[in-house]
């Protein structure tokens, strides 16, 4: 592991502002539970108390549910122009707080500060993105027919609900926050438990920048209480979620009996295909920054490589030894490439598949062990010799660890690709553009990037297939799930309905 560094100030400045519970901020006030009740949540470097939040229940989110149904006439009667200003303030203040914001996510999660200053200005990126796009998200066809004018238009749903997990929690709320502010909608967040910190900064931010009194709510809280409570509220129209594939579901159970339209962002085991014509340098350095980045918890994480047969031996032997090299440490050290999982749960989860890898018959190359006296830290790891139908390769470990499977072929490849419930992001590597192409076609991926890690475009749709998901996000596909399209039909050459009702001898 990498040296435990000194804690900088911002990190003193945190715990400081820690020392009294983060509250819910509904109708423009922080406030906190009706009961009265905190949930606590603890510091990924060694499972110490980091702080503690109000926790939600029914009666705080019908709070900030009515918050945000009073707020939204004003909102959505508001010019795009103005709304515009508004989220560019906001991604200014992201900006102007970068720092703090990578600084608390880091301590929060466990997420190496490296990575969460680019995800810090990722989310000013989003602000900024849908800011510029809020003034032709009303923006319509004209579909002319035969005597009459046909044109839509796109108007805001409503108040949503925004629940989002603990991975990356600040960009992905940004995410989702953005494009439905920008659309016209009311919001209220539901956080994910274990991370409520840079929810908290970000509601903050909103208010700082000029978003009206409940047009933005956050209620903190446990899933299985707030969460739920948000999908069943008849006052919310919709909900974004971003979660495991388990919750996604448990989510439209929930959400049936008002009707919700729900976006499910969900898990993935997503594979990285590498033919023995690619650049394989590129491709190596592509899988270890995919799968051993933001601590392997992402859900586009390329955490089951198929390396085909022909180069397979000598493409671990360089992977293996650049996998044991990765620095594993305290997640504000600069150097740290993997911090510690964000909490002891998901850290037992991801070492539980130490011992599926070894029951299962692969080999455990790398890795397969926690590392330091306290904390969850665990050594990032290399499944070797796994087939396509062990646990390994098949569940999703959201942790550092990664599961090769050799291919033959082509088909072989693709079958192997295609052979899990997931279907988020697929990685082609090869030299032939018509296989690049037609491997493409044929994997069952919302998303696949040739010759390339995820590198994202904001315009495209991203999402995914099969358990992955339902719903895009991206471009014009957010404001098609936060706005309803409207037809409107004018008639141009006054035509007559038939008639009904007339006296069939008078014609009147
Ligand atoms: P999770 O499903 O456990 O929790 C996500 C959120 O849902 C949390 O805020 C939680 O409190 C809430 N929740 C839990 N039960 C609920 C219920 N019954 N009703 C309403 N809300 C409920 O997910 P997690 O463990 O926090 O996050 C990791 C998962 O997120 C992984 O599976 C990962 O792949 C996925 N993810 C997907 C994407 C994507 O874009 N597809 C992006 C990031 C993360």
């Amino acid at each position: 592991m990498t040296a435990t560094i000194p804690p900088p100030s911002a990190r003193d400045a945190l715990h400081e502002r820690l020392r009294s519970p983060l509250l819910h901020f509904i109708g423009g006030g922080w406030v906190p539970s009706e009961s009265g009740e905190t949930f606590e949540f603890l510091t990924p470097t060694d499972n110490s108390v980091l702080g503690h939040a109000a926790s939600g229940t029914a009666a705080d989110i019908d709070r900030a549910a009515q918050a945000a149904h009073a707020a939204f006439p004003a909102w959505r009667a508001l010019s795009g122009k103005k709304r515009r200003a508004v989220l560019h303030r906001v991604a200014d203040l992201i900006e102007a707080r970068a720092d703090e914001i990578a600084t608390a996510e880091s301590v929060d999660t466990g997420q190496p500060i490296r990575f969460m200053k680019s995800a810090a200005a990722r989310a000013a990126e989003n602000f900024r993105f849908y800011a510029d796009r809020a003034e032709g998200a009303q923006d319509g066809l004209s579909l002319p027919t035969q005597g009459f004018l046909n044109y839509t238009l796109r108007q805001p749903i409503g108040p949503v609900g925004v629940i989002t997990p603990w991975n990356t929690p600040f960009m992905l709320s940004s995410w989702k926050i953005a494009p439905a502010l920008a659309a016209g909608c009311t919001v209220v967040h539901k956080p994910a438990e274990w991370s409520p910190v840079t929810a908290t900064l970000l509601a903050e931010i909103m208010h700082e920048a000029g978003i009206p009194v409940g047009v933005v709510n956050l209620v903190h809280g446990y899933g299985e209480s707030a969460g739920r409570a948000l999908t069943e509220h008849p006052l919310i129209r919709a909900i974004a979620f971003i979660g495991e594939s388990r919750t996604g579901s448990l989510i439209q159970k929930q959400g049936a009996d008002t009707l919700k339209r729900v976006h499910l962002e969900l898990g993935g085991k997503n594979p990285v295909v590498v033919f023995a014509d690619a650049d394989l340098d590129r491709a190596l350095d592509a899988a270890i920054f995919m799968i051993y980045s933001l601590n392997g918890q992402r859900c586009t994480s390329s955490s089951r490589l198929l390396v085909q047969r022909s180069v397979h031996d000598d493409f671990v032997d360089r992977l293996a030894a650049r996998v044991a090299q990765i620095r594993v440490g305290d997640p504000l050290d600069p150097a740290t490439e993997v911090g510690p999982l964000i909490h002891p749960v998901q850290a037992d989860k991801v070492c539980s598949y130490f011992d599926h890898a070894r029951e299962g018959g692969a080999t455990v190359r790398v890795g397969g062990e926690r590392i330091g006296e306290s904390g969850n830290y665990v050594r990032p790891t290399l499944f070797t010799q796994a087939t396509s139908d062990m646990r390994i390769s098949q569940e999703e470990i959201f942790g550092p660890v990664l599961t090769v499977i050799p291919f033959d072929d082509d088909a072989d490849a693709l079958r192997i690709a295609n052979d899990v419930p997931y279907g988020l992001a697929a990685y082609v590597w090869t030299s032939d553009l018509t296989r690049a192409h037609t491997f493409a076609h044929g994997l069952d991926s919302g998303m696949v990037w040739i010759n390339s890690e995820n590198v994202r475009h904001l315009p495209t749709p991203f999402g995914g297939m099969k358990a992955s998901g339902i719903g895009r996000d991206g471009g014009d596909y957010s404001f098609d799930f936060y706005m309803e399209t409207k037809n409107i039909a004018v008639n141009l050459d006054g035509h007559r309905a038939q008639r009904l009702g007339m006296d069939m001898e008078t014609g009147s």
